[in-house]
Order: C-alpha cells, then sequence, then structure tokens
C-alpha cells in the first residue's frame, strides 16, 4: 500500500490525491482520503480503483475541505484474502473523547488476529477484516489523554510492518516500525507546509522538497512549523525490505540515499557477471525488469532492445487479487515484438519469479515469435517464503521455488537457461559493499532466505513452519 499526507496548505486534499497518484504503483485496488477543516470538521472519502478516477472530479474533492489531509492506496495482503469491500479501504476514522483520529497504514501486522479476537472478546465493534483496523481500537482503549500518546500506546502492542500516516485536528503523525520494514519520509512543501510520502516520488509530483526519511521505530509529530521527533519503541535493528528496492518502490524514488533506479541496473550489471550467457539481445520484462536489464547489457556488451512491449493502459499484473485474473494479466499487459525476436538468441530479464506463470506464459510468446534461445535472467534470488509484512506472495506451496530446484524450475519453465541473482550480489547492488552479512543482515530478505527478522505469530498459530 502507500500512505500520504499533508499539513499548512490550502486545499490539502488535492495534494493528497495528487501524492496517492504517484505512488499508484503500491496499491491499485482502492483509495481513501480524510480531511479536517476546523468548520466542516472531518470528511472522507473511499472509493475503489485508481485515484485518478476518484480523486480528481470537483464532487468528490469538494467534499474534503481543509489544510490537513491524508491518504492511502490499497492493495490486498497475506491479512486480508479475498475481495476488498469498501469498508476494509483506508484510512480508518476513529472518535475519541478527546476528537477524531484518521490513520492510514501500510505494512502488515503479524499479531492482528490474536489482537482482533481479544479486542472483540473485550467488547469493540470491528467494522473491517483489516489488520490495520486493530490500530484505532487499540487506541480507544488506551488511557492516555492525547491522541499521539494513544498511538504510541497502540503501536507499542502491535507487532509487524508498519509504516503510519496518521491526523488529528491539528496534527500530521508519521511513524516507522522499530525495523523501518516499509518506507516513509518526509518533505517541506512551500514555507508552510509538510508532507508524508511512502516514497519520494510522492512528494516530487506535488514539487514538495525531500528532508529526511522518517527514521526505524521513531514517530514525528507535525504541528505549525514544528517537527516533534520522538522513539517511542524498543531499538530493533533496521531491516528495510530488500524486496522494495527490486520490484515494489518506483525507480525514481530515492530509498536510504541511494537511487532505486540505480540500485535495479547494479543488479543488472551483478546478473551479468554471476552468469553471463551468449546471446543477441537483452530484453527486459516490462516495466520492472528494465533498469536490471540495461545493466546487463551494459556489463555484457550484449545489445538492449524491447523485445516486449507492454500496453500502457494496464496496471501492474500480480496486484489483481485473485489468480484467475492474474492468469489473464500477462497476455492482456504484454505483447511480443515479432519483427525484433524471430531467429534470435533472446535473454530476458524480469524481477522476480514468484509461482512461474508469468515466466512461462512469456516463454511460450517468445518462442511463438521464433526465438532461437531464450535465458531467463531474475533480478532477486528465488522467492522461496512468502511475505508476512505486507507484499502480496501466495502460500509457500504455490511458491515454484519453495517446490523445485533451479534446474526444475528451468525445465517447468521451458526455457535454455535459468538464473537468479544471488543474495549477496543483491546486497551489493544494494550497496552493502561486502554483500549479506549473515549475522546481521541490513535488510529483510525474508522472502528469499526464510529468515524472518519480525515472528510471524499470527501465521505460526496457523501451523505455518519457519
Ligand atoms: P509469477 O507469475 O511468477 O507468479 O509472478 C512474477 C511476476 O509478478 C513478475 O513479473 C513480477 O513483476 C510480479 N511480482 C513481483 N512481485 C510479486 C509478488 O510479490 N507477488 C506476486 N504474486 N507477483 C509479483
Ligand atoms: Fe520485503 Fe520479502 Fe521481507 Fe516481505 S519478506 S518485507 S517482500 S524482503
Ligand atoms: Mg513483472
Amino acid at each position: 500500500c502507500g500512505v500520504f499526507g499533508v499539513i499548512g496548505v490550502a486545499d490539502a486534499a488535492n495534494f493528497v490525491a495528487l501524492g496517492l497518484h504517484a505512488l499508484q504503483h503500491r496499491g491499485q485496488e482502492a483509495g481513501g482520503i480524510v480531511s479536517y477543516d476546523p468548520v466542516q470538521g472531518f470528511n472522507s472519502a473511499r472509493r475503489f480503483g485508481y485515484v485518478r478516477d476518484n480523486f480528481t472530479k470537483a464532487d468528490v474533492m469538494s467534499t474534503l475541505p481543509g489544510e490537513l489531509a491524508i491518504g492511502h492506496v490499497r492493495y490486498s495482503t497475506a491479512g486480508s484474502k479475498g475481495a476488498t469491500a469498501i469498508r476494509d479501504v483506508q484510512p480508518f476514522f476513529g472518535e475519541f473523547s478527546m476528537g477524531g483520529a484518521a490513520i492510514a497504514h501500510n505494512g502488515n501486522l503479524t499479531n492482528a488476529a490474536a489482537l482482533r479476537k481479544e479486542l472483540i472478546e473485550r467488547g469493540s465493534i470491528f467494522q473491517s477484516s483489516s489488520d490495520s483496523e486493530c490500530i484505532i481500537h487499540l487506541m480507544a482503549r488506551s488511557i492516555q489523554t492525547n491522541i499521539s500518546e494513544r498511538i504510541k500506546d497502540a503501536l507499542r502492542r502491535v507487532e509487524g510492518a508498519f509504516s503510519v500516516v496518521a491526523m488529528t485536528r491539528t496534527k500530521l503523525i508519521g511513524v516507522r516500525d522499530a525495523h523501518g520494514v516499509r518506507p516513509l519520509v518526509l518533505g517541506r512543501v512551500g514555507d508552510s507546509g509538510w508532507a508524508l510520502s511512502s516514497e519520494t516520488c510522492g512528494l516530487d509530483i506535488i514539487g514538495a522538497e525531500f528532508v529526511r526519511e522518517i527514521e526505524p521505530g521513531e514517530m514525528v509529530v507535525i504541528e505549525g512549523n514544528k517537527v516533534l521527533s520522538t522513539r517511542p519503541f524498543t531499538p530493533a535493528p533496521s531491516r528495510f525490505c530488500i524486496f522494495e528496492q527490486v520490484y515494489f518502490s518506483r525507480p525514481d524514488s530515492i530509498l536510504g540515499g541511494r537511487s532505486v533506479y540505480e540500485t535495479r541496473r547494479q543488479i543488472g550489471v551483478e546478473l551479468a557477471k554471476e552468469s553471463p550467457v551468449d546471446a543477441d539481445l537483452v530484453c527486459p520484462v516490462p516495466d520492472s525488469g528494465t533498469p536490471a536489464a540495461i545493466g546487463f547489457s551494459q556489463e555484457s556488451g550484449i545489445p538492449y532492445a524491447m523485445g516486449i512491449i507492454r500496453n500502457q493502459y494496464m496496471g501492474r499484473t500480480f496486484i489483481e487479487p485473485t489468480e484467475s485474473i492474474r492468469n489473464m494479466g500477462v497476455r492482456l499487459k504484454l505483447n511480443v515484438n515479432r519483427a525484433l525476436i524471430k531467429g534470435k538468441r533472446v535473454i530476458l530479464v524480469d524481477d522476480s519469479v514468484v509461482r512461474g506463470t508469468t515466466s512461462r506464459k512469456i516463454k511460450d510468446m517468445i518462442l511463438e515469435a521464433g526465438a532461437a534461445e531464450v535465458h531467463f535472467r531474475i533480478a532477486s534470488p528465488p522467492t522461496a517464503w512468502p511475505c508476512f509484512y505486507g507484499v502480496d506472495t501466495p502460500e509457500r506451496s504455490k511458491l515454484l521455488a519453495a517446490t523445485m530446484t533451479e534446474d526444475e524450475m528451468r525445465d517447468w519453465i521451458g526455457v535454455d537457461s535459468l538464473k537468479f541473482i544471488s543474495l549477496d550480489g543483491l546486497y551489493r547492488a544494494a550497496g552493502v559493499e561486502a554483500g549479506r552479512d549473515p549475522k546481521a543482515p541490513k535488510f529483510c530478505d525474508a522472502c528469499f532466505s526464510g529468515e524472518y527478522p519480525i515472528t510471524p505469530s499470527d501465521k505460526i498459530a496457523e501451523g505455518f513452519e519457519m
């Protein structure tokens, strides 16, 4: 998901709509905005579909007045199976004795099922099926007398990954979990305003100046011109999601002081060094494989070409929640550039192999177009473990790499060769020269390594074995 907030500018909701539009790649199912105005109070709009189709029209935007607003773009993750109901669309709102508050959450809470059960037994009335709603109910039960303290209380009880953007009548609040699994950045809007965004690309679109990242375990409370920073949680090692670097974030964003595009290009360079192959063309599987394919071509000297053309009017395939739509998705989105491919030995670069359905279909299309050889190079290590921290991966049994060796995967996909970047190569590409330190890895890489930095306690209670 993507979260965004703005304080201190007229018509803040318009800025939030733009920010969410820039973060649309983080969630395409639905979006919502809450605003506050001293005369009109809190208002909200939650809609299915793209930001541009919902939050550009005067009839919606005129209902969201005020100089303070937050928003959320949603894609459903492991915690919330099946179709999204409008009641699952964030931000969530709560009315407390000291006033209202709204929250928007990116990430996944790993003890939400246990908390929900406990809260319901003690009288909380849940409105949605979302893990994030626990935060509101925990806030309601806190004995603190101001809302930011209640948010702290609530977030000290949850486990898992969270980058939260919240608002009261006067404050914009940003929090990252102790490991800093999901991103969150702070920006300056003109002389009077501030913005919080999942990624820096959300600041760019509104012309905000990037100030800094919210640090792992940090909470900022912004009121007027002041940004107050505190550390509400027990300190923990920073474990930013390495898959944000590979796939999830936009390539024009800056993460950890480093360009995402450059990291991805460097992944391609590492891949070409680790797993070279003689061929005529390097082609990306667009768009997610593009920077790595450029790096692969630069390092290997094999020409880069657009062997697969993407229909710009389709979103990210995997974000569609059902298997059947996902299966159709590849063909709806990608087509082979036949004239280029015919008779050629082609290296295809993609970001990841999850179920393997994408790779297999692309191989079919490429061979049908007359390619002489097909070699897959993948910009991440084999995805062998599900993510419980906010990226939608299927259960282990559906992950190709959980059930097959690399050679078996190559034969199942049906290509001449298949190679994944090593975990060390990925760390080097992400700026960690020495590669992955097995005793203290700099990133979360659980979907590749199986080493979960935060115990997925709900999943373990359901029978998941680490
Ligand atoms: P597959 O077809 O192997 O299940 O999915 C791989 C494709 O989905 C890749 O082209 C990639 O761009 C996209 N994808 C990337 N990350 C994920 C993820 O976490 N889950 C899923 N299901 N697909 C992803
Ligand atoms: Fe990111 Fe993978 Fe960790 Fe999930 S398990 S937070 S996708 S690195
Ligand atoms: Mg892809």
